[in-house]
């Protein structure tokens, strides 16, 4: 790619103050954004998907790598920075004027794509979430690289028996490993956020036989809801959770964070009706 401005330039030069609203925190360490384009491995001729690319310093340091890019920003002072970075990048970077939440990513980057993003903090759970959900699996991603809150990231690759074990580590870990990649410094950011960052790397693993997605929602939803009450009082509500403990032998008196994403697992396999132990790729 031609010699691009520095991104302070940019930043100056296209007036983008950030926008508290729009969780607008700009990384600018060439260094530290080619790290962040690493973590996924070789991205030389992949394609990836990346929301909220702001200035464009981590769609540099992919573009670098030698990605293709398909980027969505909201934000529409950042446009005409980011069509000057389309116009060096040999047609490797496409952008997509408008909100992350309305795009059909599938459709937009292609299956099999990579997704890497620093996250807006306003909706970067919920875009997890939605990643996360999906009926098909493996999913139309290859893997994730996110930037979230350190507080956030902790939640995704937490053990039971933590604090910060509850519904977001049983969605990231029951057919996804996630891992803690690297931490990020909040001074590594302009402006700095009040708290530390990390970056957490996801790679889908094959689905558990016999369950559903919606089954393991509901049952994460109802233990969590009251994670410091007994199971047998926060399932009461879920047809058919009591007796399947039962069976399982899975102490009706334990907590919500004591049970293990495998007995998550189980317990919604039962509930969806079937008895199969094995796990097989979907
Ligand atoms: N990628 C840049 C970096 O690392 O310096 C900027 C990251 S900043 C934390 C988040 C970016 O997401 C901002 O550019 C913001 O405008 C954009 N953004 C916020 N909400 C969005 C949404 N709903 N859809 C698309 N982009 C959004």
């Amino acid at each position: 790619m031609k010699p691009l401005p520095p991104l302070r330039k940019v930043i100056a030069q296209h007036g983008l103050s950030a926008s508290k609203a729009l969780g607008q925190n700009f990384l600018l360490d060439g260094q530290l954004l080619a790290r962040i384009a690493r973590v996924p491995g070789d991205l030389n001729g992949e394609r990836v998907y990346e929301v909220g690319p702001g200035p464009g310093g981590l769609t540099r340091a992919l573009l670098e790598a030698g990605a293709k890019v398909v980027a969505v920003e909201r934000d529409r002072r950042c446009y005409p920075p980011l069509h000057e970075l389309a116009a060096v990048s040999d047609g490797r970077l496409r952008l997509i004027e408008g909100d992350a939440m309305n795009v059909d990513e599938a459709a937009e980057a292609g299956v099999g794509a990579h997704i890497v993003a620093n996250l807006p903090y306003n909706v970067g759970t919920a875009l997890l979430v939605r990643w996360l959900s999906g009926e098909a699996w493996p999913p139309w991603w290859k893997s994730l690289t996110l930037m979230f809150q350190q507080e956030v990231a902790q939640r995704i690759v937490a053990s039971p028996d933590s604090a910060a074990y509850g519904r977001l580590a049983v969605l990231a870990q029951w057919r996804s490993l996630p891992r803690l990649a690297m931490k990020v410094h909040r001074s590594a950011f302009v402006p700095p956020p009040k708290v530390m960052s990390a970056v957490v790397h996801i790679q889908p693993k094959p689905a558990p036989s016999g369950v559903s997605p919606a089954t393991m929602a509901r049952v994460t939803a109802s233990a969590f809801g009251q994670r410091r009450k007994m199971l047998r009082r926060s399932l009461q509500s879920v047809p058919g959770a009591l007796s399947a403990l039962e069976r399982l032998g899975i102490d009706a008196e334990r907590r919500a964070e004591t049970l293990t994403v495998e007995e998550y697992v189980a317990l919604a396999r039962m509930l969806d009706g079937s008895n199969s132990n094995q796990d097989t790729e979907s």
